[in-house]
């Protein structure tokens, strides 16, 4: 049996008087957080402490009426999640945690306790959980959880927090459950390129192909919208506040903007569950996105070429979410059995897949492949080509080994590791 823990995000239907209470519920968290940052850093180093922080945040709640408003459990889960905040620090995998910005965190509450949400499935759809403070309330059901007569002590629900976003209040479950372990995908290989005319190409000649996110209509909006809170941008004087007209505008912006990212979301999930599905072996290339997108503007001293063209590319591979495709391809082949493997990515593109010969002026277009060898001269599809390039230094054994542990250190470290006690 194989222990697999993960979150499912569904959507709340809330009334207006429960959206304000969420907001307040939210803002308190956030405050809170803020609160144990500054009593934190101002504190002697020896008088830290997790039960002198619990005392603090106690303290608070008595004494702050509207800090009252969040649920004991969600203000525990602040100090919890403040902690992990310095482990994470001091083991290198994170910067120093900051203050919390009003306009840029992430509006959310913890509900850390799964035997509270008591949650059940009322129609085939739709589904309802108790929220601390909030009551009863109804999200959309599209995943089978492990509730009622399916749940144990196994599988079940751990906990829950709600989010918000520019679609609005949302809850994202924390599920356990333990399957047997897959049998050994016997399917196919295929390698995969990230193309250019395409955004997803297969080393058999299939394609994953998406039409845009947005309806016409819908891009319209976006554009007037978007033109809209311009104008209003230019014409504000210095120092003036936002007006709640701009506000509003921005809001509809971030909330178009949340929709074509959420279709995107499901087409990735959809051809990404595909593939895992039908094939053993994915064979990708490892892209490193971020040498790929850096400016290509350059500096003073020595301006960039093509920067017009480098910063469309730098748009595309940004909108295609490349590296979110290879994530969720790691997880969905391990589920079914199959394998990712990666393969150095240099000249995958330039090489000829008929003949292995980089011929210098081989890529005729974008779209089209020549091959310039005059004992070959290959023509055929510039994506499928590189696929299959992909495929080909797998099969000779040229992969790479996955670094152990992810380590991403945003900023560097300016604290040294300070004992909590
Ligand atoms: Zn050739």
């Amino acid at each position: 049996m194989v222990k697999r823990q993960f979150g499912h995000r569904a959507r709340l239907v809330l009334t207006p008087a429960q959206v304000r209470l969420a907001d307040e519920q939210a803002h308190a968290a956030r405050t809170m957080w803020n609160l144990l940052h500054e009593w934190w850093t101002v504190l002697p180093r020896e008088r830290r402490s997790l039960a002198a922080a619990d005392a603090a945040i106690r303290q608070a709640r008595k004494e702050i009426d509207w800090l009252g408003v969040l649920p004991a459990q969600a203000a525990q889960a602040v100090l919890k999640t403040y902690f992990q905040a310095w482990k994470n620090c001091w083991e290198g995998r994170a910067g120093e945690p900051g203050f919390k910005a009003r306009c840029r965190t992430v509006m959310s509450v913890d509900v850390p306790q799964g035997r509270d949400l008591n949650i059940s499935r009322v129609h085939r759809r739709w589904g309802m959980v108790t929220i601390p403070k909030l009551g009863r309330v109804r999200f959309r059901w599209t995943k089978d959880l492990p509730v009622g007569k399916r749940a144990d002590q196994q599988n079940r629900i751990t906990g829950a927090r709600l989010v918000k976003d520019a679609l609005g209040w949302h809850v994202a479950f924390r599920i356990q459950t333990y399957d047997s372990a897959p049998e050994p995908h016997a399917g196919p290989e295929v390698g995969i390129d990230v193309g250019i005319g395409v955004p997803l190409a297969l080393s058999d000649g299939a394609t994953h192909d998406h039409g845009e996110w947005l309806t016409e209509k819908e891009r319209a909006t976006l554009l007037r919208l978007e033109r809209r809170a311009a104008c209003r941008k230019a014409c504000r004087r210095r120092g003036e506040k936002t007006s709640r007209r701009l506000r509003r505008t921005y809001d509809r912006i971030q909330g178009l903007r949340a929709r074509a990212k959420r279709r995107h979301l499901d087409w990735q999930h959809k051809t990404t569950t595909d593939i895992a599905r039908k094939y053993g072996t994915v064979v990708v290339e490892a892209l490193k996105i971020t040498n790929m997108t850096r400016s290509a503007k350059g500096t003073a001293d020595s301006p960039g070429k093509n920067v017009a063209q480098k910063s469309g590319l730098n748009r595309s591979i940004h909108a295609q979410a490349w590296g979110r495709t290879v994530e969720q391809l790691a997880y969905k082949t391990s589920r079914q059995g199959g394998t990712l493997v990666k393969v150095p990515a240099p000249g995958t593109s330039r090489r000829c897949s008929v003949c292995g010969s980089t011929t210098p002026g081989s890529r005729e277009s974008q779209a089209v492949f020549v091959c310039k060898n005059p004992d070959c001269g290959w023509a055929g599809n510039a994506d499928h080509n590189a696929s299959r390039n992909v495929l080909h230094l797998y099969r000779m054994g040229l992969t790479l080994v996955p670094a152990a542990g992810r380590a991403v250190v945003r900023r560097a470290r300016r604290v040294k590791p300070a004992t909590a006690r």
